[in-house]
């Protein structure tokens, strides 16, 4: 028997097991280690702060999705010896004759400068919607918003979702317009990247919208604090 061991059944883990299990025999056994029960649709988080969907909408539990003939174990990865071919969690080791690594990747606002101690937080002028946390945060923040400044700022390139930040400045006009306060409200997009959008053609379409729809759009911008205290 071999032994293929999956760490994170995210998306990538999952679709991982699936593919695998419908190509190999069952002289394999195939193994995926998860320490959350529930599957989070991470494209749905673009939703919540625009109250469109709610935490419930993005979340399933992991076993709906497991196929059958891979076993799914409860548990965290504390580490991995290559040499030994061995994965060692909070509750048990596993041996593996292939292992693949598939734990994601977190954001973590955190690491820039003035911004050490973020946390999701309702109140605080400072907002993210790359978690599940934070999304249903800034839905709160975003409900009460009626005027002001709303900066949009890619901290960092690469970042989960190319496309997700110019969806979210054209769903914010949207939802102001909708609550009647747009008038009173400035949307400013900020990039480290020469435009809205990586690829050209898009870049030069989606520009002109944004200009119809009076965002400011600035490039070419790295960041490098921000003041909490005086909001820039
Ligand atoms: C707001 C937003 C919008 C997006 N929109 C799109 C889109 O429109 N189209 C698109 O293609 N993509 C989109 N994405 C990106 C896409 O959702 C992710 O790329 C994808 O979900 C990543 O899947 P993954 O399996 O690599 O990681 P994850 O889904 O993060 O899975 C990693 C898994 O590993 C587990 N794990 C981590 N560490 C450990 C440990 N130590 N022990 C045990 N388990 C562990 C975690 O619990 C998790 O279940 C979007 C992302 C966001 C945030």
């Amino acid at each position: 028997m071999k032994k293929i061991v999956i760490l994170g059944s995210g998306a990538g883990g999952t679709m991982c097991a699936a593919k695998l299990r419908r190509e190999l025999g069952r002289d394999w056994e195939i193994t995926i280690i998860d320490n959350d029960e529930m599957h989070h649709y991470q494209p749905g988080w673009l939703f919540i702060p625009f109250g469109i969907y709610t935490a419930d909408d993005c979340q399933k539990p992991k076993r709906d999705f497991i196929p059958s003939g891979v076993e799914f174990v409860l548990d965290e990865v504390v580490g991995v010896n290559p040499d030994k071919r061995v994965v060692e969690c909070k509750k048990g080791k596993y041996d593996y004759d292939y292992l693949i690594v598939a734990t994601g990747c977190h954001p973590a606002p955190e690491e820039v400068d003035g911004l050490e101690n973020w946390k999701p937080d309702p109140k605080a002028n400072e907002q993210t919607f790359f978690t599940l946390e934070s999304a249903c945060a800034l839905y709160k923040r975003m409900k009460y918003f009626e005027k002001g400044k709303m900066i949009f700022n890619i901290a960092e390139m690469p970042h989960k979702c190319p496309v997700v930040p110019m969806e979210f400045i054209f769903m914010a006009d949207w939802f102001f317009a909708k609550n009647g306060c747009r008038d009173n409200i400035e949307i400013e997009f900020v990039t480290p990247n020469t435009g809205l959008f990586t690829k050209p053609i898009a870049t030069k379409v989606m520009t002109a919208t944004a200009e119809e729809k009076e965002i400011l759009v600035t490039p070419n911008f790295d960041l490098e604090t921000v003041n909490t205290e005086e909001k820039y």
